[in-house]
């Protein structure tokens, strides 16, 4: 892989993304596709740093509809992110890449604590960077984390992994005429409520200024190719 657009990129996996096939937890197979995809892309020079999530284990929103105080849920949904993030830093490590996962949440006897500075250095030595608890606070989102994280680490822009080709004016799922943005706004995104990320962190991205680009993560090669420039997904930006 050649010409990358950027130096240092952060991605967003949801938990979801992790499923594969199977209906709770990580499919193998999966996370050791997106583990090549990312150390690919690593190997060109760019620096990777991955924000994922937790739904494929615990969401703290279900787990208070079940009955579950919301605050404990989100504690439980912020360590289903740390398993998740401690699977992709295995996986990346299996194929020979270099990995550390990095908590908001202190749990310093099973991955660092998240250090901004430490992170970066982490970045120029070459190795991913997995950060996992979120922001860290319940009632966020991981896709909040996301937006947060790659302000504070200076990345050139946010990879958002979904399960469609980019941002549509309606679910391509339920669909079929629902057309494709190629750009978009973020102040678009918000007053048409598009269904991209939470608007806390879209409001984050838009008033700092963080690129976006939403891509279809269940397309092989389609995480490298966003990172080479090509013309897939929709990209979002402040103006
Ligand atoms: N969470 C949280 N604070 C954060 C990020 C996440 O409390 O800053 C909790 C929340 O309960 C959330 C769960 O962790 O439902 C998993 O994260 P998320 O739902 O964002 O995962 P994804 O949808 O990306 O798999």
């Amino acid at each position: 892989m050649t010409g990358a657009k950027y130096k240092r990129i952060l991605v967003k996996l949801s938990g979801e993304a992790l499923l594969g096939s199977t209906d709770f937890g990580i499919d193998p197979v999966v996370i050791k596709r997106i583990a090549s995809e990312i150390i690919e892309i690593q190997q060109t020079g760019v620096q990777v740093a991955c924000v994922i999530g937790g739904g494929n284990i615990f969401r703290g929103s279900g787990l208070a509809k079940a009955g579950l105080d919301r605050v404990t849920g989100d504690h439980m949904g912020m360590l289903a992110t740390v398993m998740n993030a401690l699977a992709m830093q295995d996986a990346i490590e299996k194929l020979g890449g270099n990995a550390r996962v990095q908590s908001a949440v202190r749990i310093n006897q099973v991955c660092e604590d998240y250090i901004r500075r430490r992170a970066m250095r982490h970045l120029e030595k070459g190795r991913v960077v997995i950060f996992a608890a979120g922001t860290g606070n319940p009632f966020f989102t991981t896709d909040s984390a996301a937006a947060l994280r790659a302000i504070e680490i200076g990345a050139d822009v946010l990879l958002k992994a979904t399960k469609v080709n980019g941002i549509y004016d309606s679910d391509p799922m339920k669909n079929a005429d629902a057309k494709r943005y190629k750009t978009l706004t973020y102040d678009k995104v918000l007053a048409d409520k598009l269904n991209v990320m939470d608007a806390t962190a879209i409001v984050m991205c838009r008033d700092n200024h963080m690129p976006l680009t939403v891509f279809n993560l269940n397309n092989a090669g389609d995480l490298p190719r966003v990172v080479r420039g090509e013309d897939i997904g929709t990209v979002v930006t402040s103006d």
